[in-house]
């Protein structure tokens, strides 16, 4: 069970919001991961229980589900920023509730953050990072202690309806971002409440080693041939400064067919190498590079991130730097003390 509990004057607004309702728009982050996919999907799909009929509701990504999440169920029913801008940004001024997941401020949403920003409609963040934009939302519903944002949503949803049935499909979504979001209950899982959320879902009739070979076990040969390379020849290891690198120019991505979803999780082969404490991994984009970071133990790389205008978690942040790929690794490089350091021989 979730200790903390809900303040009952939050639940009570929002089980208003929802029944008043007649447009709902749901909204997660750019570059989504499995918390974001899942739970938008997750909640998405319990609305379509609980909320009354007539309401529409729309899942929105600033851009779009990735590839490797369009096995969720109702992923096809998510609008796609990059591609169907207007359609988005109309759904966002024509809602009356607003309901943002996983991301705990507006430039998280990128192009859409001014649309969410000057809409009239009721806002309520549903999220896990620390420091939420108070000033961008009605009610917050907020916890950094908990796993995952499919986490809240799924005691969040038990509170609000009572739901002693969940939607099988709900159930499937919101356990994929849990599965995610703790690296398969390896870290973020220190409460109770994360293993007590994963049973709670698993009684829904759902098949943990299923999700865990959708989400992990569905490599393209492309892929796998990525991380070779990324491994052997794009990891620059330091271990006086227990650091570790990948970086990749667009080049490298577009020599073997990949893009940033592809890499997810290849950040975590740095942190199992021995005594490597901070781990980063920076991406050449189109206009932009984007930054992953990971700590092992006591390091807060959410401070780091900071630095370069992004944040997170204490032991997982990342940032999205208007910079060239040569300035974002020299900044980066500043940030891990490695600048002037020579990394061990390939
Ligand atoms: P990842 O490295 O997997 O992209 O992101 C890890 C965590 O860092 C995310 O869960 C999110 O909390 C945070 N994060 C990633 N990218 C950004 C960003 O561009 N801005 C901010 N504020 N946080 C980010
Ligand atoms: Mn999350």
């Amino acid at each position: 069970m979730y200790a903390k509990g809900f303040d009952t004057q939050t639940l009570e607004t929002i089980r208003k919001w929802v029944s008043d309702a007649h447009r709902i728009v749901l909204l997660s982050h750019m570059n989504a991961d499995g918390d974001a996919c899942g739970s938008l999907l997750g909640l998405l799909l319990q609305l379509d229980r609980c909320a009354t009929e007539a309401v529409s509701i729309i899942p929105v990504l600033p851009n779009g589900c990735p590839r490797n999440f369009t096995w969720l169920p109702a992923s096809d029913r998510i609008l796609n920023g990059d591609t169907q801008r207007t359609l988005c940004e109309q759904a966002i001024d024509e809602a009356d509730l607003l309901i943002c997941l996983d991301f705990s401020q507006a430039n998280r949403i990128d192009f859409l953050q001014e649309a969410l920003l000057r809409s009239k409609a009721h806002k309520l963040l549903i999220d896990h990072h620390h420091s939420p934009a108070t000033e961008q939302f009605d009610v917050i519903v907020s916890d950094p202690d908990i796993s995952s944002t499919c986490e809240l949503v799924a005691w969040l949803s038990q509170a609000l309806w009572n739901c002693r049935y969940m939607h099988r499909e709900a159930a499937q979504c919101l356990y994929a971002g849990l599965n995610t979001d703790t690296g398969g209950f390896a870290f973020s899982c220190d409460q109770p409440s994360c293993f007590e959320a994963a049973a709670y879902l698993v009684g829904y009739d759902i098949y943990p080693a299923e999700i865990h070979n959708q989400i992990i076990n569905t490599f393209s040969v492309n892929r796998m041939r990525f991380y070779g390379f990324a491994l052997s020849e794009r990891l620059y290891i330091y271990p006086e400064q227990r650091t570790a690198l990948f970086h990749f120019s667009l080049a490298d991505q577009q020599r073997f067919g990949v893009s940033g979803e592809d890499m997810e999780g290849l950040i975590n082969y740095t942190l199992m190498i021995h005594d490597i404490e901070v781990g980063a991994l920076v991406r050449e984009e189109v206009g932009r590079t984007k930054v992953s970071l990971r700590a092992k133990y006591d390091v807060d790389v959410n401070l780091l991130a900071r630095q370069l205008g992004g944040g997170g978690h204490t032991k997982a942040a990342g940032a999205t730097c208007y910079m060239t790929y040569a300035e974002t690794l020299d900044a980066v490089g500043k940030l891990l003390g490695i600048n002037d350091k020579t990394p061990l021989p390939q």
